[in-house]
């Protein structure tokens, strides 16, 4: 791979949860798997193989129940593939690009690149996750009839016949960020016509029944079931967390709105030539001028950008050798247009890992606008008291958040179905643990 080529895989790689790899593709969508995902499936394994099997089953070597454990817990995260998988086809179907779908300690998650922007495609992208997991309860229920009892084989059905209905039970949920609460969701909006006031409700819905979930895992924890009740309590933390920042986004997304990026961008961004050298660029543009990217030009035309981060990739030695053609990222360029807002402008930036977008009309560059630009527009609304303080300083933490990490906790970005797996629930099913 080139220089070239790494700087340009960077410059447009998706946000992605950081530590997890690729394991394939399914129907052309990127699979991935987050570390903590082994750690669900020993814990599942070992739950199933010492206390849930022996009890339903009694009388196996503890080596099949081990098998059957393992056995089950892929099979779970298989039927959670699933679920999600139907929730990025139906989203293909609509016209929204599905950048992966990554499974993590609490299920799945399906990164889609934007967000509906219909009510009625929102409905229907996340109820149908719900009811495949009914579906596949009522098909493991037929084979686990179908098979003689007792038995593993018929143990490993039911199970997942079981787990698959707690599945779709849980996620039904009308409190976001579960599925229930995105139907829930474009229930209201459908209704009311605001977006808006649609995700307020359902954000405090998913936040009180976070709450509920802590405070169940809490009474659990002093009644001396600590496992049950800790796992309880994180997983309502985690939908609680995750309700708040779909909430923050929102208002973040209303300050933000409205506001063209034509009124804030930097109209004199600079600029290299293509044999300019990468020493030049750096002294010049990035440490007198303090730009931390420039377009670079050709014959008049946007052929590239070169950013400071291209420079960091390559020895300082080969700095004065180096033209910054050869580091660049290429044209074609994810660009926006002056006429796009700062919302647009913000969306496109986190969704694409980009610090900067070159402002582009009718093939004509006009300026670049960067995330520095939208804090310092944030910063000054906040000085000039146009909206109160608190919700203001709200704003700002997350702008910081977003500068700071262009790859954030995927489970908490609007434009993610966040899928739980309701251990919680699991585990009450589960004696002698
Ligand atoms: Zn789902």
């Amino acid at each position: 791979m080139t220089q070239q080529d790494t700087a340009r895989t960077a410059a447009i790689a998706p946000r992605h949860m950081p530590g997890s790899f690729s394991i394939g593709k399914v129907a052309g969508i990127d699979i991935a798997i987050h570390y903590t995902w082994l750690f669900a499936v020993a814990l599942i394994a070992w739950s199933l193989a010492a206390g849930y099997y022996p009890t339903d089953v009694p009388g196996l070597g503890a080596t099949t129940y081990w098998l059957i454990g393992l056995l089950s817990a892929v099979l779970l995260f298989a039927s959670v593939l699933a679920h999600e998988l139907t929730h990025s086809l139906v989203a293909r179907m609509r016209g929204i690009r599905v950048e992966r779908i990554t499974l993590f300690i609490f299920g799945g998650v399906s990164n889609l690149a934007t967000e509906p922007t219909k009510p009625s495609d929102e409905f229907l992208i996340s109820v149908v996750g719900p009811l495949s997991s009914l579906v596949l309860a009522g098909v493991f229920w037929v084979i686990a009839q179908a098979l003689p009892e007792p038995g593993p084989a018929g143990a490993v059905a039911s199970y997942l016949a079981l787990v698959n209905l707690l599945l779709g039970a849980f996620n039904l949920i009308p409190g976001f960020p579960l599925d229930g609460g995105r139907v829930f969701r474009s229930l209201v909006w459908g209704a009311t016509g605001s977006l808006r006031r649609a995700t307020l409700l359902a954000s405090y819905s998913g936040q009180a029944f976070g709450w509920l979930l802590i405070l169940w895992g809490l009474l659990r924890l002093l009644t001396g079931d600590a496992f049950g009740g800790l796992w309880t309590a994180f997983i309502g933390w985690f939908l609680n967390g995750a309700a708040e920042s779909a909430r923050r986004d929102q208002s973040l997304d209303e300050s933000l709105r409205g506001v063209p990026v034509s009124r804030l961008m930097d109209a004199n961004p600079g600029q290299a030539a293509t044999n300019m050298s990468v020493r030049d660029f750096v002294f010049q543009d990035v440490m007198d001028a303090g730009h931390r990217a420039v377009p670079v030009m050709s014959d008049g035309q946007l052929v590239g950008i070169v950013s400071m981060t291209d420079a960091r990739r390559l020895p300082g030695e080969a700095w004065p050798s180096t033209s910054v053609e050869q580091i660049m990222t290429r044209a074609p360029l994810v660009t926006i247009s002056p006429e796009d807002d700062l919302a647009a402008a913000i969306r496109l930036m986190a969704q694409k890992g980009l610090h900067q977008l070159p402002v582009v009309e009718n093939g004509q560059l006009l300026g670049m606008i960067s995330r520095e630009d939208v804090l310092r527009f944030l910063q000054l609304r906040q000085e000039l008291g146009a909206h109160r303080v608190e919700r203001q300083a709200v704003r700002l933490v997350l702008a910081v958040v977003l500068l700071a990490t262009p790859v954030g906790n995927a489970a908490a970005q609007p434009a993610t179905c966040s899928f739980m797996l309701g251990f919680a629930a699991l585990h009450t099913a589960i004696p002698n643990i």
